[in-house]
């Protein structure tokens, strides 16, 4: 027998609705190469529904793949709706990929039109003629002095806008399990693969960080989301602000440090969330601004160091908090949010509770698994295994492929990341699979070899890779960044670690360097560091 509950779709439309309706008055704000542009959500709203009508009148038919190539705008958040609103699908771009890597998404997607800042058009507009799908660049002017090609395929974003009358009534979309977004992961073995949201799995998610135990977001909030618009739709949260109706604080092109704690002070953010890499460059200025109004510094898409949340804790009195996920999982899956048995806990622990990834969030299953065997590992804190991921927002698929081997036969995710799972569900993640040194049959976290690298107070960045052993088949292998003015040798570190670390997982070697080479998303980029220590040789 069913329930008799009324069977309504879980739909962007829905998310739209409401925030014109009910938060007109809230902010939506971007910061700008010349200044700062404020609207009103009823203002947006009414964009929104001006570029519906510009969708139309591009001749872009149901589920036509509409790209965006930007920075984290308001712009960017009117496609975030009108796109997904009208039946069409929003491929964020990321744009910092390689040239042959965008022009294989862009082809993969079959994109009709890209919408593009001008300030990226130096990077996107070489590649005009190889990507034969692209009908129209729209050009989003945003005060770059970048000239605008004269060319058939090109329009202005203003123009349309200024032109297109505001779509009337309400967006319907009927079936909630239609696509809505299509993101492509950053392809580090292989060709990026697209992870393809439904409208169901980005409501449902957006719903998930308003809860009180994951961010409690709600519309009393600033939200300022540092981690890129075209990386994980911005993890979710431009949607998730909307939904609550919380004030909007995006930061356009300039993502330095001291932009962004800018931004945070003059417009009392509440929330953020980047990845570590930015949070790290924040620290020797957090001093200098007045971030009271913060309650939830977010951050997540690689380990965050205990000594990072650390130093914002002493600095600024908040440590930050650690989320775990990736594009197949939309992306949230952990937070390490607090619960009532760390009450009592001194300090020191609650630092290893914050060094954790955290627990899964609602709707979110997660188990462990031996790679070999495939049994289910044990949730000890001890047992290692495979991570799997499964729920309503975890991808079962990716786009225009069959069979993939990150599913399994049972339908769950197979993360690539390898971890355990303490007693209260807390996740730790000990690596990912093809970064961990495997010396002697044994492994060796490069993650926790990190972590305490970078605790040691002269270190800015560390990263440990495997290089080849003949004997060991692999040995751990420190590149480390020291702090600006600080002097170290190799024995300082290898001091450091004797008393944290088992003897084998001592590195063979520490290498200094001046900079840790990052991928597209910001995280540290171990493939560039094999392949520029450890070059495969040709055959
Ligand atoms: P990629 O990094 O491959 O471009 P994603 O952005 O989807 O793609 O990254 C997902 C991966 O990032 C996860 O599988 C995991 O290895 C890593 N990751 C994400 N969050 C964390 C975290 N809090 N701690 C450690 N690793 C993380």
């Amino acid at each position: 027998m069913h329930g008799l509950m009324q069977d309504r779709p879980l739909a962007l439309p829905h998310v739209f609705h409401r925030a014109e309706r009910l938060f007109g008055h809230k902010k939506v704000l971007t910061a700008t190469a010349t200044g700062e542009d404020t609207v009103s959500y009823a203002e947006w709203a009414q964009r929104v529904r001006r570029l519906a009508t510009v969708l139309d009148r591009l001749d872009l038919g149901p589920q036509a793949r509409v790209a965006s190539f930007g920075w984290n705008t308001g712009r960017h958040l009117e496609l975030y709706f009108a796109v997904p609103c009208t039946g069409r699908i929003l491929h964020t771009l990321n744009i910092r990929l390689f040239a042959d890597q965008l022009t294989y998404i862009v082809q993969h997607a079959e994109d009709e039109v890209i919408f593009v800042d001008r300030s990226l058009l130096p990077v996107l507009w070489p590649l005009a003629d190889q990507l034969p799908s692209v009908r129209f660049f729209v050009v989003m002017d945003d005060g770059a002095d970048t000239p605008i090609p004269a060319d058939p395929r090109v329009r202005d974003y203003e123009t349309l806008l200024a032109e297109a009358e505001p779509k009337q009534g309400r967006f319907e979309i009927d079936d909630e399990n239609a696509a809505a977004a299509l993101c492509y992961t950053s392809g580090t073995t292989g060709n990026p693969k697209g992870v393809l949201y439904s409208h169901r799995s980005t409501v449902l998610h957006s719903l998930m960080p308003l809860t009180a135990d994951v961010f409690g977001l709600s519309e009393r909030d600033v939200l300022l989301p540092v981690v890129p618009m075209f990386h994980v739709n911005a993890w979710g949260l431009p949607y998730a602000a909307v939904l609550a109706g919380a004030d909007l604080v995006f930061p356009g092109p300039s993502m330095t440090p001291a932009a962004l704690l800018g931004l945070i002070e003059r417009h009392r953010v509440t929330f953020t969330a980047g990845v570590p890499t930015i949070w790290m460059g924040a620290v020797p200025l957090l001093k200098e601004h007045d971030l009271s109004s913060l309650r939830l510094v977010v951050a997540g898409g690689s380990a965050v160091p205990a000594s990072l949340s650390e130093s914002w804790r002493e600095a600024i009195g908040l440590p930050i908090t650690q989320a775990w996920g990736m594009t197949e999982t939309s992306p949230i899956g952990t937070a390490a949010t607090l619960r009532s048995h760390h009450a009592d806990l001194t300090e020191a622990k609650l630092q290893h509770v914050r060094a954790s990834q955290g627990q899964p969030v609602p709707l979110v299953d997660l188990r462990i698994v031996d790679p070999d065997s495939g049994a289910e590992q044990p949730w000890d804190g001890v047992s290692a295994g495979e991570l799997h991921a499964a729920g309503p927002w975890i991808a079962s698929g990716y786009f225009g492929s069959d069979g993939d081997p990150n599913f399994t036969d049972d339908g769950w995710l197979r993360t690539g990341d390898v971890a355990v799972v303490e007693e209260d569900g807390y996740l730790r993640l000990v690596d990912r699979a093809k970064d961990l040194v495997k010396s002697g049959g044994e492994w060796i976290s490069s993650v926790e070899l990190e972590n305490h690298i970078m605790a040691h107070p002269d270190v800015r960045e560390a990263a440990v890779i495997a290089k080849p052993d003949v004997k060991w088949s692999e040995r751990p292998v420190a590149c480390v960044v020291v702090k600006p003015g600080a002097v170290l040798v190799a024995e300082d570190i290898l001091e450091h670690l004797r008393p944290r670390v088992a003897r084998w997982w001592l590195p063979d070697e520490i290498r200094f360097i001046d900079e840790l080479p990052k991928t597209s998303t910001g995280k540290f980029s171990k493939k560039t560091l094999r392949e520029q220590l450890y070059p495969v040789p040709a055959d």
